[in-house]
């Protein structure tokens, strides 16, 4: 690799202080008490490299919200659990309308167009409760998320505020959840899969933690030599996360940035360089579409200083 570790280090710093002064923000989401108290002023990165190198500047040891991100690790999960019988009830392709949209629903017979819009996420989490009660359900995902970022001392969690937020205001997810109970896609109560749901998108984790927690994405679904998910499946969320991960701004997010991304309303984005890392980045400001504006100025800066977009050759 022509980057060596002391420039990645020197990237990194060097992204992190212009961020820092930057004056274009974005807003910060308002539509639940917790998330809107967030400082706009906050900015972390981390990169963790294949070797294991980790690269921190800003406020990477600060947790987040992880909102959408979520969603990677709770397809995981149910690809693990059920298989590629998966795709008999969610679709694989980019929705092109808001990540809350309910239109597309009607015309494609309550199969969300993706895992990554709420109505496909809300049926992966209706998928983990076939086979698990709710408590554990969000249990087995904090545990998941745990390890996957070899967080020993449990510092990982769910963030109590942020889930009954969500649960007080989500009355478009419940109406989504409700739509597709209707047409079979979803199997256990509307409340319990919700439950489930809100209490997912209110895992907090800091940049460090959710780079870490990322690896497997980098490694062809392995971690330190035990495998997470197949190799097959991993590059399949991958190509996910490029096509699907930034709402109605993937494309957008591949012309600039060009790694797979997911991100989420609280301002973080978890980004693959397959074979060379995983990077997480957080700014709590959004951009028209809902993605961390600054997060996503400092990846295509991280990409254009790096080489690291999967377009690029190798
Ligand atoms: N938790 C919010 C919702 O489901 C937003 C999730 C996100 O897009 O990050 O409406």
């Amino acid at each position: 690799d022509a980057i060596g570790t002391i420039e990645i280090a020197g990237i990194v710093a060097d992204i992190a202080a212009e961020m820092g002064a930057a004056a274009e923000r974005g807003t910060v989401a308002s539509y639940i008490p917790p998330l809107a108290q967030v400082p706009p002023e906050k900015f972390g990165i981390a990169v963790v490299m294949a070797d294991g190198a980790v690269h921190v500047a800003g406020d990477a040891d600060e947790a987040f919200s992880i909102q959408s991100i979520s969603k990677v690790f709770s397809l995981t999960l149910a690809l693990g659990a059920v298989g590629d019988q998966l795709w008999q009830r969610v679709g694989r392709e980019p929705s092109g309308s808001a990540f809350n949209s309910i239109v597309q629903l009607e015309s494609e017979q309550g199969i969300p167009r993706n895992p990554f819009i709420n109505a496909g996420a809300i049926v992966v989490c209706d998928v983990l409760l076939g086979r698990s009660a709710p408590a554990e359900a969000i249990a087995q995902m904090v545990r998941f998320v745990r390890t996957l970022a070899g967080d020993e001392a449990g510092s990982i969690g769910i963030d109590e505020a942020v889930a009954s937020a969500e649960q007080d205001t989500g009355f478009r997810n419940m109406a989504l959840a409700n739509y597709m109970r209707a047409f079979g896609n979803i199997r256990a109560p509307v409340e319990r899969v919700l439950g489930v749901y809100f209490h997912f998108c209110a895992l907090a984790m800091s940049c460090r933690e959710l780079a870490m927690a990322g690896r497997y994405l980098m490694n062809g679904g392995r971690v330190g030599g035990h495998s997470v998910i197949t190799a097959n499946r991993a590059r399949r969320i991958n190509a996910l996360m490029m096509s699907c991960g930034h709402y109605d701004n993937s494309g957008d997010f591949a012309f600039r940035v060009g790694l797979p991304g997911k991100s989420g309303v609280g301002g973080g984005i978890l980004c693959v360089a397959p074979g060379i890392a995983s990077i997480a980045v957080w700014s709590p400001g959004l951009n028209a579409s809902g993605n961390s504006q600054l997060g996503t100025l400092a990846l295509e800066r991280l990409v254009q200083r790096t080489g690291w977009s999967v377009f690029e050759p190798r």
